[in-house]
C-alpha cells in the first residue's frame, strides 16, 4: 500500500518492514533518525512505548496515548523544524515527531465505507482491547449519542466506560447490550479471524435485526461470520480494510505533505491482502 502510494507520487523512497524487539525500540528510532529516514510506522506494542520516546507529539498522539506514525524533521537555517523530505542535504539536528492516524481512520471508515456519521448516533461497540478502547474514546469525542460497550472481560468494559465518563462527561456510555435499536454495531474483538468463530455477541441478548449497519474491524477474512450474518439480516456492512487504508494514507500525507493517492493504495492493499 505505501510503496504503491510512494510510486504514484513519483518519490524515490522505499517502505520497508523491520522486526524490532520492544526493548530495542529507542535505539531503532535513534538509528532511523541517524540514517536520515523520512519516517516510520509503528504497531503494537511499539506505538504505546513510542509515546515516551519521540521528541514531540501532535494532539492526536497525546489524546489517544499512542504514536503509530513518526515524521523525522530537520532544523533549517531559520531554526524551523521541517519534514525530512524538504532537505537536499542532511540537517545537523533531527527530531522525531509522533502522530496518531488510527483514531481518525476508524471514524472515516464508518463514515465513508458504512455511511454512518457517529455524531448523534447510537452505537454498540464489541471489544475493549486496544482497538476497542481507541474506537470508544474517539466515538465519544465525536459526540456519539449513546455508546453501548460489551466485552468478554466485563471489568475492562467497566474501566473503559469510566475513562470515557471522566474524559468526555457529556457522553452517554452504558456497559451492556441496548434494549432497542442502534444505528451501528462495531466489532473490535478478534472473534471472526477464524472461520469457525462464533458471533462476537450474545445472540440471546442482541439480534442483528436491531441494527442498520455493521462494521467489522477484521479485514482478513474479507467476510467474517458476523458480516455474513449481518448481510443476511439486511444490514449495510463494511470490513476493516478501510480502517487500515485510511491510517496508512494519512501517514503518507504526514510524511509528504501531499494528498495520498487513495485508489492506488486501496488497489495495492486489496492485491496484497486478498490476491485480487
Ligand atoms: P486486543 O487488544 O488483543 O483485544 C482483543 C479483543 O477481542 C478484546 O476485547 C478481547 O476480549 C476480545 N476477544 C478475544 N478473544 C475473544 C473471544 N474468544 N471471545 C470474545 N472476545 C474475545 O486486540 P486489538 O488490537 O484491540 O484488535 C482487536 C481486533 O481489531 C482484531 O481482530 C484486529 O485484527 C482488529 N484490528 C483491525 C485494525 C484495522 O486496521 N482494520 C486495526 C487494529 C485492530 P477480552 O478483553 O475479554 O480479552
Amino acid at each position: 500500500m505505501q510503496n504503491a502510494g510512494i510510486a504514484e507520487l513519483g518519490l524515490n523512497w522505499r517502505y520497508l518492514a523491520f522486526e524490532v524487539h520492544p526493548d530495542d525500540l529507542r535505539q531503532a528510532i535513534a538509528g532511523a533518525k541517524a540514517m536520515n529516514y523520512i519516517g516510520l510506522n509503528l504497531t503494537i506494542p511499539h506505538k504505546l512505548l513510542a509515546v515516551d520516546i519521540v521528541d514531540v507529539k501532535d494532539g492526536a498522539a497525546t489524546t489517544w496515548g499512542a504514536v503509530n506514525t513518526i515524521r523525522f524533521e530537520g532544523e533549517n537555517g531559520a531554526g524551523e523544524w521541517r519534514p525530512m523530505m524538504e532537505f537536499t542535504e542532511a540537517p545537523r539536528q533531527i527530531r522525531a515527531h509522533g502522530f496518531n492516524t488510527d483514531a481518525d481512520a476508524i471514524t472515516r471508515a464508518l463514515r465513508e465505507d458504512l455511511g454512518v456519521e457517529p455524531a448523534g448516533k447510537r452505537v454498540l461497540l464489541l471489544g475493549a482491547g486496544g482497538a476497542g478502547r481507541t474506537a470508544a474514546l474517539k466515538l465519544a469525542s465525536d459526540n456519539v449519542a449513546e455508546l453501548y460497550l460489551v466485552n468478554r472481560t466485563q471489568n475492562k468494559a467497566d474501566l473503559l466506560a469510566e475513562e470515557i465518563r471522566q474524559r468526555y462527561p457529556k457522553a452517554r456510555v452504558v456497559t451492556g447490550y441496548p434494549t432497542d435499536k442502534v444505528d451501528a454495531v462495531l466489532n473490535a474483538t478478534s472473534l471472526g479471524l477464524q472461520p469457525t468463530d462464533s458471533l462476537p455477541f450474545d445472540e440471546q441478548r442482541f439480534s442483528l435485526t436491531r441494527t442498520a449497519a455493521v462494521y467489522d474491524m477484521i479485514y482478513r477474512p474479507a467476510e467474517t461470520p458476523l458480516l455474513r450474518a449481518a448481510k443476511a439480516a439486511g444490514c449495510r456492512i463494511a470490513n476493516g480494510l478501510g480502517m487500515l487504508l485510511y491510517q496508512g494514507a494519512k501517514a503518507l500525507e504526514i510524511w509528504t505533505g501531499q494528498p495520498a493517492p487513495l485508489s492506488t493504495m486501496r488497489r495495492a492493499l486489496e492485491q496484497n491482502v486478498y490476491g485480487i
